[in-house]
Parts: C-alpha cells; sequence; structure tokens
C-alpha cells in the first residue's frame, strides 16, 4: 500500500481533480507521503483526505490542496518548476516542506509547536538532495535574517496577510496564504513596484495562524 503504486494513483487522482503544473505532479509521486504520517496512519497516507499529525489537534493537509498551492506558488516560474528562496509558514510534518526541496528552492521552514518540529527534522532527513532549513519560532515574524524571499507559503489561516511576510518579499515576489476565520479563502499577494496585488482565489479550510510558541 505505501508502494509507488499507490503514490501513482495518488498523482492520478490529482491530474483528474485538475492539477496541471507537470514539476508538482512529479514532486507528489516523488515524495514518499507516508513516512510524514503516524505509522498507524501510514496505510491511509494517499487518501485525499487532512490527516491527525497527533499533537495539538494539528493536521497535514489533503494531497489535493498541497498541491493546488504549489501549483499557484510555482506560476511566474519558468519552466513550471520552482527556484529561488521560499519560507514556509507552519512545516506541520514537514511534507510540504520536502515537497518545496523537491521542486528546486531553498526552502527555509518556520513552526511554532516544537515537537511536530523536531519530527519534521527527523522526517526531513529521511528525503535526499533537497535543501531545507527548519527554525522554531513564530511565523508571523518572517525569517528576517534570511529574507528577502521570492515566495512565502503558509499553512494556517490569518485573519489579515502578516506585514513581517510582506515585508520580507523580493520585488514581484508572491505571499500565498489562507485569509479568513471561519469563511476562508486563499489569498495570492504580489509586491510589485505599484505596491501590492492581491487576488483572491478558492474557499479553503486551514487551522488558524497563531501567536508565540509552545
Ligand atoms: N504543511 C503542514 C500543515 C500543518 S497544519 C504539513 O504538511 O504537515 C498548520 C501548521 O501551522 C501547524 O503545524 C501549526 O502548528 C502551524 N502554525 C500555526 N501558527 C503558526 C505560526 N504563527 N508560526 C509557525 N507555525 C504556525
Amino acid at each position: 500500500m505505501t508502494s509507488q503504486r499507490t503514490r501513482a494513483r495518488m498523482v492520478e487522482r490529482l491530474r483528474a481533480q485538475g492539477i496541471r503544473n507537470e514539476s508538482v505532479l512529479a514532486a507528489m509521486a516523488a515524495i514518499p507521503r507516508h513516512i510524514f504520517v503516524e505509522e498507524a496512519l501510514a496505510l491511509r497516507a494517499y487518501e485525499d483526505t487532512a490527516l491527525p499529525l497527533g499533537l495539538s489537534g494539528q493536521t497535514i493537509s489533503q494531497p489535493y490542496i498541497v498541491a493546488r498551492m504549489l501549483e499557484i506558488l510555482c506560476e511566474g516560474h519558468r519552466g513550471g518548476g520552482g527556484c529561488g528562496k521560499v519560507l514556509e509558514i507552519g512545516a506541520g510534518c514537514g511534507y510540504q516542506t520536502a515537497l518545496l526541496g523537491h521542486l528546486g528552492y531553498e526552502v527555509y521552514a518556520v513552526e511554532r509547536i516544537r515537537p511536530l518540529l523536531l519530527r519534521a527534522r527527523k522526517h526531513l532527513a529521511q528525503i535526499p538532495n533537497i535543501r531545507t532549513r527548519l527554525r522554531h519560532a513564530d511565523g508571523n515574524l518572517g525569517w528576517p535574517e534570511v529574507a528577502p524571499f521570492d515566495r512565502v507559503i503558509v499553512a494556517a489561516a490569518a485573519l489579515v496577510a502578516p506585514q513581517e511576510l510582506l515585508r520580507q518579499l523580493t520585488m514581484n515576489g508572491i505571499l500565498l496564504l489562507p485569509v479568513g476565520g471561519d469563511e476562508q479563502y486563499l489569498c495570492r499577494i504580489q509586491k510589485t513596484p505599484q505596491g501590492f496585488s492581491e487576488t483572491r482565489l478558492e474557499s479553503v479550510r486551514f487551522v488558524p495562524l497563531l501567536t508565540g510558541v509552545e
């Protein structure tokens, strides 16, 4: 069940659901999702569903939404693949971190729950040839020491886009985040010479972006 074949079936399903970016599909086919979920749930790793991370009520996002966000994030890169520096807020188990690394990004990932961060590190150590750095911190503050970033991707919903994350974008850089409380939508914000240009995308459901660390 946790074989390459199961992963290939997941990718076929993503294609049928409308994911078109070949680099994103190739990354989803390459990264073994089952090593990022609890052992007891490994058999369900390739279902199109969010799964509990077993800590503080956090979940690993369903494959479709991960793929869709990566597809949006990669738009505008030559060849459709990733390049440059990306900041990920809410690394969770590290699954999306690994995908970003596979897409060719230099990944800086922040997680506010220490045991989750430690687990993500352990998982990522099993994935060869990717460049990822993880930090235990409040993602609302970004990672000023290594900013600016070509892309910033947030895996938890904010009521408004955090100022620091906007500030840490390169010119033409893109921040992708879920916005809202009970009702949420995906929001793509690009920094342009004329100011920030915001696009509202589909409805989504994420855990809230919290402050501080645990
Ligand atoms: N991409 C993750 C999804 C995890 S769910 C995965 O594939 O597993 C969202 C994550 O955001 C949780 O781990 C939660 O702890 C984290 N989070 C919430 N607010 C945060 C903040 N202010 N800074 C950093 N991480 C945060």
